[in-house]
């Protein structure tokens, strides 16, 4: 028979797939000793059971009998009892942590007759109308559907009848009250009378809780985050302890060290007198954790032992949700925390130089898209600005964009490319949209740790919230900010996620001081490096130290090969040489096409060569001592010639008024030859220096001239020339012959020769099928992923962004875009094949990748799982491609001294 039911004591830390994250820190925390309140946990094995079959498995409910009756014995009550009622809360706690996405379901076994008893039991009849009102709002919402606004307002009329806005306010008569007004909303609403069975509610509680994994926000937040959608949320079933009990209880949030900064600290915040939700969902707003000290010595004692027990368990950051109860101190979660990019790297290097893990675990613990986060522009701060107020710094960087007052509206208004800051009076998981769309999130309500701050730090989006001079009307879509100031969507609001500012208008912003270390002027060791630029400094050392792949630019000229080796690149992987000839140049193509005889050709072509030769040059210059790839023309030659349409209406006119000129003429009969329905698959590649001969040899002789050039001022030459878009060894070996003549040719004349490498892009199935042979040709191979994606898929990658792809990412056809991140699988396959074959005919191939892919954290790791030799990308992603080669490294001797 199925086990689907664990009692905590039964769980540990590694039990996470079956029992959840939270289920299994729980049972870990049991297993240290800690103040856990018992429980048992549902496995997501009994979810999985109930989505596909709709219904429980059959023996479910006999196994929750059994704990539950194991529970009310070590409780000593029995659930629901009318004289002293067990009550228990009801959490969902899937594999991996998604805040806020599912149900929770507090005070269950609360009824019109336990109540009574729970209030005798606490002697105090306030708390039990309080946890009572809370059961029937929640249970309301999250098992029966019904719309949260519906309580939300009873409880807001109730409040402003006695003329406040605190439901501490509210005393046990008004609470009765307000039970009866939401059991009367539950009627109306569902046709049901609220539950009085406690069984009943706890069976409905876990199944609300399984159906809240396909709850749309929840669908939602797993494709963002990149969750596999069949896992399923285990249920924990805890029994009750209160932080509503007078204000000598309350509930909080802790983390070990600061989430944003990584500082060692006492960071988190506390709510007296209050339940967990009302912390999550801001609905006052919290002190700040230090302040327990004063209200209840003792405990905040304890929780500080407990933190620093957890941090040396987890030996990582850790978050934790507390509650005390009268005094006593209970754990109720804890989980390896959240952190921003910075804390990220922060605190990995300090817990090595507390001895807690070593470097290559620090390594492992910080990412790619960390670190593209770190080299995000910040506010510049010489820059004037207009200070509207400052709120909470909930998740670092710098974000300006229009006002926008709703989720659906920052969804549309980003997709017609506006940056958009988010206002709302406080989120909640039905924003998540909105919050993936917007540049920041402000809000006025809610801590650092509300769901506004707690989503957007994980997204890495900047956020303030909390911030409490803003009166945030969101139906008549306006703010006002203190001094009336008034600002209607639609105007500019800049925020610092950082300091928590939020400032009037836009305001421009500058270099990270990451971005300013990687490109030398921050020195590590000096007074300027603050802890974050010496962690990256570490980490990026360890990493380089650690990679077996070589990380390239793709760099078309002197200046971007220069930035290039600042940001660490060990040479160029693709110069795209048509960047010379596109734009104001494009004229010298021009006349290569409408050339009729052969000296025309070679005219043309002699005006092109000192072009080419000179950017070689400063290429050659920049990278001295460094390999830089040179690849030959690509583009269709339509790129290169004026539009069909706007030529032809020219001539038209020009016809009309008798002056055409003759060019135009030839021209235009040039640009109607080579029009193309399908230019990608057309005139493109080596099939242009097939077409039109001479251009590649051009090409070639600027390489060898700039190459002889340089050296007479002893700059290290390494070319590497790369022959594009070739699909058999036929079109290789006519461009590598006439390359190889015109290198000796040069040679000769310079008096030394040039020994560039030859080579070829793989970007066509044909050419990775038939690798082996064209590896007889070519002495490297540079695989052009952009291409092979589009070649493999037949999806024209000019066109799919705006077309189907947002409906193919939808309905789950790939998570996340071929273009941007490898697909391992199909792509990857040719790839695979084409190493092994090449290899197999030429042992000593050099083996790259070029497009965009070469800079993509999870495509680096496939690279160097395929032994690629490097991967070459932009620039600014060079860091990225650096740390993320380390840690595939590093993660591949984890996996093999398992
Ligand atoms: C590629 O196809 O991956 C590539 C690098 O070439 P381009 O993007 O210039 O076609
Ligand atoms: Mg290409």
């Amino acid at each position: 028979m199925p086990k689907y039911v664990y009692g905590f004591a039964e769980g540990s830390r590694d039990m996470k797939d079956l029992l959840g994250g939270k289920g299994a820190n729980l049972a870990e925390m049991v297993g240290l000793g800690l103040p856990v309140p018992p429980g048992f946990t549902i496995t997501t094995e009994a979810c999985r059971s109930y989505l596909q079959r709709g219904a429980e498995p059959p023996e479910l409910a006999e196994q929750v009998q059994a704990h539950l009756a194991d529970l009310e014995k070590a409780m000593g009550k029995r659930l629901g009892h009318p004289t002293d009622p067990l009550l228990v809360s009801v959490r969902s706690g899937a594999r991996f942590s998604m805040p806020g996405m599912m149900e929770t379901v507090l005070n269950v076994g609360l009824t019109d007759r336990s109540v009574a008893g729970l209030a005798r039991a606490a002697a105090d009849e306030r708390f039990a109308w309080d946890s009572y009102r809370r059961l029937v709002q929640m249970f309301g919402r999250t098992v029966l559907g019904i719309d949260g606004a519906l309580f939300d307002e009873a409880l807001e009329r109730a409040k402003a009848e006695r003329h406040t806005t605190n439901d501490l306010d509210l005393d046990a008569a008004d609470l009765r009250a307000v039970v009866d007004a939401f059991k009367a909303i539950v009627r109306a609403e569902s046709g049901r009378e609220f539950p009085q069975d406690p069984r009943e509610q706890l069976t409905l509680a876990v199944r609300a809780v399984f159906d809240s994994w396909n709850a749309p926000r929840a669908v939602s937040y797993r494709r963002q985050e990149r969750i596999p959608g069949g896992l399923g949320t285990a249920v924990n079933v805890v029994a009750m302890v209160f932080g509503n009990l007078g204000p000598d209880s309350g509930t909080g949030v802790a983390f070990t060290r600061d989430p944003a900064t990584g500082r060692p600290g006492v960071y988190g915040d506390y709510l007296a007198n209050a339940q967990g939700e009302d912390v999550v969902a801001g609905v006052r707003n919290t002190r700040p954790l230090t302040e327990l000290e004063q209200l209840d010595r003792a405990s905040y004692r304890r929780l500080l032992e407990i933190m620093r027990i957890l941090e040396r368990h987890y030996r990582d950051l850790c978050d934790i949700e507390f509650t005390i109860e009268r005094g006593t101190l209970w754990i109720l979660q804890t989980r390896v925390g959240k952190r921003t990019a910075a804390a990220a790297f922060v605190v990995a290097c300090q817990l090595v130089d507390e001895g807690l893990i070593d470097l290559d675990e620090a390594l492992r613990r910080v990412s790619g898209d960390q670190l593209g986060q770190l080299m995000f522009p910040r506010f510049d701060a010489e820059a004037p600005k207009r200070l509207l107020t400052v709120g909470m710094n909930a998740s670092p960087g710098a974000a300006t964009g229009v006002v926008v007052f709703d989720s659906a509206a920052a969804v549309t208004r980003a997709r017609s490319g506006q940056g958009v800051i988010l206002v709302r009076r406080e989120t909640n998981p039905d924003d998540l949209d909105g919050m993936i769309a917007a540049k920041g999130v402000l809000t006025s309500r809610g801590g650092r740790t509300s769901h506004a701050a707690v989503v957007a730090r994980g997204m890495g989006r900047t956020c303030v919230c909390g911030a409490e001079e803003l009166v945030v009307d969101e139906r008549a879509r306006r703010l006002l900010a203190p001094g009336g100031v008034e600002v209607a969507e639609g105007e500019v609001l800049s925020i610092d996620g950082s300091t928590g500012e939020v400032f009037l208008g836009e305001v421009p912003v500058v270099d990270s001081p990451v971005v300013e270390y990687f490109q030398g002027s921050i020195d590590p060791a000096g007074p300027q490096a603050d802890e974050l630029v010496r962690a990256v400094h570490r980490l990026i050392g360890h990493a380089d130290a650690r990679r077996r792949l070589q990380v390239r630019a793709n760099a078309d000229t002197g200046q971007d090969a220069e930035r290039a080796r600042r940001f660490g690149a060990q040479g160029i992987g693709l110069c795209r040489s048509e960047h010379l000839f596109l734009g104001e140049r494009r004229e010298l193509v021009e006349r290569l096409v409408l050339a009729e005889t052969d000296a025309d050709r070679a005219a043309a072509l002699a005006e092109m060569l000192p072009v080419q030769r000179a950017e070689v040059i400063e290429l050659f210059r920049a990278m001295d001592g460094l390999p830089v790839t040179i690849r030959l023309l690509d583009p269709p030659l339509h790129e290169f010639l004026p539009d069909l349409t706007e030529l032809a209406v020219r001539v038209g006119i020009a016809e009309e008024r008798g002056e055409v000129a003759d060019r135009d003429v030839a021209l235009l009969a040039a640009v109607r030859r080579l029009h193309e329905s399908n230019p990608m698959f057309g005139l493109r590649g080596v099939r242009l220096g097939i077409v039109l001969p001479g251009l590649f040899g051009m090409q070639v002789r600027a390489i060898a001239q700039a190459a002889a050039h340089v050296r007479a001022d002893g700059v290290e030459v390494r070319a590497e020339i790369m022959v594009p878009l070739v699909g058999a060894v036929q079109e290789l070996q006519a461009a590598v012959d006439e390359a190889t003549a015109v290198l000796a040719e040069e040679g000769r004349a310079a008096g030394v020769p040039l020994d560039a490498l030859i080579g070829t892009m793989i970007e066509l199935p044909r050419a990775a099928l038939t690798a082996g042979t064209i590896a007889e040709a070519a002495q490297f191979f540079s695989f052009g992923t952009n291409d092979l994606t589009q070649t493999t898929w037949g999806f024209s990658r000019d066109d799919v962004e705006g077309s189907f792809f947002a409906t193919y990412l939808e309905c789950g056809v790939f998570a996340v875009s071929p273009f941007e991140s490898l697909d391992a699988e199909g792509v990857g396959r040719l790839i695979r094949i084409a190493v092994a074959e090449g290899r197999r005919t030429r042992a000593d191939l050099k083996l790259g990748v070029c497009g965009e892919h070469g800079g993509d954290p999870a495509s680096v790791h496939f690279f160097h799982q395929a032994g690629l030799d490097y991967v070459s990308c932009s620039p600014f992603r060079i860091p990225i491609a650096r740390l993320e080669a380390g840690r595939a490294a590093v993660l591949e001797r984890l996996e093999s001294s398992r």
